[in-house]
C-alpha cells in the first residue's frame, strides 16, 4: 500500500503540473473571452443609457454612458495586452477572441466596437492572424458604410429636418438592445461607482460660486460659432490623425488632456512622457491645451484632497510641457462633466476655469462616424452656437471630423479658437467679449 502511494506520487505531480499548465493557458484564454463579452455588454449599456439621456435629457444617464465608454477604452487595451502578452500563445488567444466574436448571438453592429482593438492588434499579430484581422476590419468598414449611408443622405437636406431613412437598420439594432435592459437598471448597477460622496464645499462656497459664474458652457459664443474640443488624449495614433484634419481644414481646437497620458508626477515634479512630441506639434499648429484630471475619475466621488491632486498633477505636467502663451487655456474639464460645489471650488483654487459643453457629439456611444457628424450638425443648428465635445482616442471620431467641419461650414458656422487670452473667432476680427 505504502509503496503504491509512493509510486503514484510522480503521476500525481505530473497531473498537477499538467492541470496547472492547462488552467494557466485556459485561464488566459477564458479571460480573453470574458473581456470580449464585457466590451459588448458595456456597449449595449452605453446605447441604452444614450437613448434614456435623449428621451429624458438625464445628465446621470449621460455621465454613466461616458463612464462605461472610458472603461471600454481600458478593456480594449486590456484585450490587446491579453492577446499579445505571450508571442507563443498569440495565435491561440487571437482565435479565442474571434471564436467569441463569431458567436451567432452577436451581430455585425456588436462587432463595430472592435475596430480599434483590431487595428492595434493587426500591427502586432503574426502574418496569418494579421490577414484575418485585416479581413475583419474590411468587413466592419463595409458595414459602417452601409449603416452610415443613410446619414450621408441626410446631409444633403438643408436644413436638416427628418430622420434619414437609412438610419432604420441602426435604429432597429438599438431598439433590440433596449428590450434587454433598462437605463434605470443600469444606473442602479453603477450607482456605487458614480454617486457623489456627501461632502459639502463648506467654507469654499465663495470659490464654488465664482467658478460657476466663470464656467464656459458654449452660451458665451457669438451666434453661429462653435468651438471644437477633444478630450481624453493625447493618443499616439488618433491625436495626430485629428491634427492632420484640423491642419488641412484650417480649424483650431482645444484639447483637454488626461495627465497620465502626458507623463508622470512624483512629489510634485512632472516628467513628460512619450506623447510630448504630439503636444509640441499641437502647439505649433495653433491649438490649445486644457486640464482633464490625471486619471479621469468621477471627481464628485473623491475627497477634496484627492480632487486637488488630480487637478494639480495634470497642471504640473501642462506647465512642464506647454510654454506660457497661446497654448495654455487655463481651462479645466471635469471628467463626465461631473462637478459639484466641492469640485468647482478646487478648480477655482487652482486658478483654473471650468469648461463644459453644450453640443455632445456622443462619439462615446455611437460607432458610426456619419451619425456622429449628423448629431453635431443638428445640435449646433438647434443651439445656434456652442462648445462641441469629441474624443481624440477613436477612429470613428477621426472619420466624423471632416464631415463635421464641412457640414458646419456649409451652414455658415464659424470656428472659435483660443488666442492665449480668450476665445476668438476665425480671423482676428470679431473677438468675443469675455464673460
Ligand atoms: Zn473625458
Amino acid at each position: 500500500m505504502r509503496i503504491k502511494v509512493h509510486a503514484m506520487y510522480p503521476t500525481i505531480i505530473v497531473h498537477a503540473c499538467v492541470t496547472a499548465l492547462l488552467l494557466c493557458a485556459f485561464g488566459a484564454r477564458a479571460d480573453v473571452g470574458a473581456t470580449v463579452g464585457e466590451l459588448i455588454e458595456n456597449q449595449h449599456r452605453i446605447l441604452v443609457l444614450r437613448e434614456a439621456a435623449n428621451q429624458w435629457d438625464r445628465a446621470e444617464a449621460r455621465k454613466a454612458g461616458q463612464y462605461l465608454f472610458f472603461r471600454n477604452q481600458e478593456l480594449g487595451r486590456k484585450l490587446v495586452e491579453q492577446i499579445t502578452s505571450s508571442a507563443q500563445e498569440m495565435p491561440a488567444r487571437y482565435r479565442e477572441m474571434t471564436g467569441v466574436l463569431d458567436d451567432p448571438a452577436y451581430s455585425g453592429e456588436d462587432r463595430l466596437i472592435f475596430r480599434s482593438p483590431l487595428e492595434a492588434l493587426s500591427r502586432k499579430l503574426p502574418p496569418n492572424e494579421r490577414r484575418d484581422a485585416t479581413r475583419r476590419l474590411e468587413r466592419l468598414a463595409d458595414l459602417r458604410k452601409v449603416l452610415g449611408a443613410d446619414f450621408e443622405y441626410g446631409f444633403r437636406r438643408v436644413p436638416l429636418k427628418s430622420v434619414p431613412p437609412h438610419a432604420a437598420q441602426w435604429a432597429a439594432y438599438v431598439s433590440r438592445i433596449a428590450k434587454t435592459t433598462t437605463a434605470r437598471q443600469i444606473l442602479e448597477e453603477l450607482d456605487h461607482e458614480l454617486l457623489a460622496a456627501p461632502e459639502p464645499a463648506g467654507d469654499l462656497t465663495g470659490a464654488a460660486a465664482r467658478a460657476r459664474v466663470l464656467e464656459w458652457d458654449g452660451e458665451e459664443l457669438p451666434e453661429r460659432t462653435v468651438l471644437l474640443t477633444f478630450d481624453d488624449g493625447p493618443h499616439s495614433g488618433y491625436t495626430p490623425a485629428v491634427l492632420d484634419i484640423l491642419r488641412d481644414q484650417g480649424v483650431r481646437a482645444v484639447f483637454f488632456q488626461i495627465g497620465q497620458n502626458l507623463g508622470d508626477v512624483s512629489r510634485g515634479a512632472a516628467t513628460p512622457g512619450h506623447n510630448q512630441p504630439i503636444v509640441s506639434r499641437l502647439l505649433v499648429e495653433g491649438h490649445a491645451v486644457g486640464n482633464h484630471s490625471y486619471t479621469h475619475p468621477v471627481l464628485t466621488k473623491l475627497s477634496r484632497r484627492n480632487i486637488a491632486r488630480e487637478i494639480a498633477d495634470t497642471q504640473a505636467l501642462i506647465e512642464a510641457m506647454v510654454p506660457v502663451g497661446q497654448g495654455r487655456t487655463g481651462g479645466f474639464r471635469p471628467p463626465y462633466g461631473a462637478r459639484d460645489d466641492k469640485v468647482l471650488a478646487q478648480i477655482d483654487l487652482h486658478h483654473l476655469r471650468s469648461m463644459v459643453w453644450n453640443i455632445d457629439s456622443e462619439d462615446w456611444a455611437d460607432p458610426l462616424p456619419e451619425s456622429i457628424a449628423d448629431r453635431v450638425v443638428r445640435e449646433a443648428e438647434k443651439a445656434g452656437r456652442g462648445i462641441v465635445l469629441m474624443h481624440d482616442i477613436h477612429a470613428r471620431t477621426v472619420e466624423a471630423l471632416p464631415i463635421v467641419i464641412r457640414e458646419l461650414r456649409k451652414r455658415g458656422f464659424q470656428f472659435a479658437w483660443w488666442n492665449g487670452e480668450k476665445l476668438v473667432v476665425d480671423a482676428d476680427s470679431g473677438t468675443l467679449a469675455p464673460r
